[in-house]
């Protein structure tokens, strides 16, 4: 008879698990508390428009590639893909901004124009990061993050200096031109630190921005959790919305005993929980959590957001899908999120506008506004606080693309640290998990593995390989493989 598993959350990481182990012969039900699957990449509609709630990045192409693939399909079975020209563009001040566009050629022209010599020393930055992002994929983040051993190879012993240097300082060496050394460095903020505290051999992430480029899938983010749960689904996966886990049950041999759903006790052999670590443990009786509060409290987190989804009653002019608004002091942001947390005075922020490429997320003739603000997890959220961000970001919106915003707003709907904590568990109300900093990187990270309770696993952001959808999607494959060989 099948093994019966069930999985807490609809992330991207638990709906890679939930194939794979389907695959494997398991009965896997997938039991979530929200509404809708897809965990922070759930979708809002309102008025004609469509907002991914989270991530609009689509990054790494080759690794949604390679999930679909192990199931003998392709993402052109699902969505339609299509790479951005520009991928981005990054204003650092009133008529000024860079774009970065869809091919390494155009990227060394404009590299060239801001700073004589540069895209020679940018050919040799991305050979390297190139070469990275091939051992990255090949021999690093697929690994379960169980012992040191794993990153040890003939290829990775070979780049040990690359883990004893930080992403700013090899920026800072190559290039003097503060909008390049910007550019250079916002991949890292994907990974959820400060590239100070970032390894260099992240420098990976360049490799995936310049070299693999800026996607975006028809119908936004939300288009990749549609076809992951149809995938899941036509393997026989359960899905359960609105099925809040309260309690992970354990019997007196510390194996798993079954889950408490709205009231109910189910039986099942394996847990495995998607949803954010802390919360997860949180749900068993406290001799079987592995890591106490104070571990969690030395962590370095990836910052939260305030996240505005606006619907604007015209079309935007003199901005690109990405954009991206780097005309204050990065440091100074960075410090209010990793050293002293508090709101900051003057943020930067980042803005999309996916209606400018795809005509079905805005009615013609409006656009369709998504901002975010990176800010430290744990803050005071407050609707004033909201309020005086929305106006501040509203006003330099309008001033560095000379343009009014405010009179065409339709409606603006907010999300910020409460509703990470309400709608997610997230701890503190972070948005993207656990940073990877040297020493919260692989092994380091919060297990895949409990150590205490038998059939009792996790996965996702908190884990390895860390933050973002691709990396959700690799911990699924990975934890799925556990799972599977410890339940043959
Ligand atoms: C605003 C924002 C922007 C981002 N931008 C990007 C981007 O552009 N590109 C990129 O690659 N990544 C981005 N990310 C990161 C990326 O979205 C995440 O790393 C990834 O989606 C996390 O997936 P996950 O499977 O770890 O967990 P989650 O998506 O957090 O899923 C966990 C699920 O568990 C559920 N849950 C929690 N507790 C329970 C319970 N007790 N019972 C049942 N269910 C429960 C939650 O409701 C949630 O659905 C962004 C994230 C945010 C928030």
């Amino acid at each position: 008879m099948s093994k019966k598993i069930a999985i807490i959350g609809s992330g991207f990481s638990s709906m890679s698990a939930a194939s794979y182990l389907a695959r494997s012969g398991f009965e896997v039900n997938v039991y979530e508390k929200n509404k809708t699957l897809g965990g922070r990449a759930r979708q809002l509609k309102k008025d004609g428009f469509t907002f991914d709630m989270g991530p609009s990045w689509y990054w790494m192409p080759d690794v949604f590639e390679s999930f679909f693939n192990d199931f003998g399909k392709k993402t052109a079975d699902f969505y339609k893909l299509e790479r951005l020209d520009p991928g981005y563009q990054v204003f650092f001040g009133e008529n000024e901004s860079i774009c970065i566009g869809d091919s390494l050629e155009k990227i060394y022209d404009v590299f060239e124009k801001e700073e004589k010599g540069s895209s020679e020393k940018l050919k040799k930055f991305i050979k390297t990061a190139n070469e990275n992002y091939n051992i990255a994929i090949k021999d690093l983040v697929y690994r379960p993050g169980i012992s040191p051993l794993e990153l040890i190879t003939p290829t990775t012993i070979k780049k040990i200096k690359y883990f004893l240097s930080n992403i700013k300082r090899d920026v800072c060496k190559d290039f003097v031109s503060p909008k390049l050394r910007q550019i250079l460095q916002f991949p890292v903020l994907f990974l959820g630190a400060k590239p100070s505290e970032t390894p260099s051999f992240y420098n990976f992430m360049n490799y995936a921005d310049f070299g693999l480029g800026t996607w975006h899938p028809e119908k936004g983010m939300y288009s990749i959790v549609e076809a992951m749960s149809s995938l899941a689904k036509s393997l026989g996966v359960k899905f359960h919305t609105e099925s809040n886990v309260e309690k992970i049950l354990v019997n007196d041999s510390r194996n798993i005993a079954g889950i408490k759903i709205n009231g109910d006790i189910l039986e099942v052999d394996v847990v495995l929980s998607g949803a954010d670590y802390h919360h997860s443990e949180s749900l068993l009786d406290k001799k079987y959590r592995r890591y106490s509060n104070a571990y969690w409290d030395k962590k370095v987190f990836a910052p939260s957001s305030l996240l505005f989804y606006i619907g604007l009653n015209k079309k935007v002019e003199n901005v690109s899908h990405h954009s991206l608004f780097f005309d204050v002091d990065f440091d100074k942001h960075a410090s209010t999120i990793y050293d002293s947390p508090s709101w900051p005075e003057n943020p930067l922020f980042y803005a999309n506008f996916p209606s400018i490429s795809d005509s079905s997320m805005a009615p013609k003739g409006k656009e369709a506004c998504f901002i975010l603000v990176p800010i430290a997890p744990g803050l005071e959220d407050t609707k004033k606080i909201r309020d005086h961000y929305l106006d501040l970001v509203i006003n330099r919106l309008e001033k560095l693309t000379h343009q009014p915003i405010k009179k065409e707003i339709l409606f603006c709907e907010s999300f910020c640290i409460n509703d990470f904590v309400s709608e997610y568990n997230s701890y503190k109300g972070n948005a993207y998990g656990l940073a990877n900093t040297l020493f919260q990187t692989a092994f380091l990270r919060p297990k895949l593995k409990s150590k205490r309770v038998k059939n009792l696993y996790f996965t996702g952001q908190l884990t390895v390989p860390g933050p973002g959808v691709p990396p959700a999607i690799i911990s699924g494959k990975l934890v799925s493989d556990l799972i599977s060989k410890t339940n043959p």
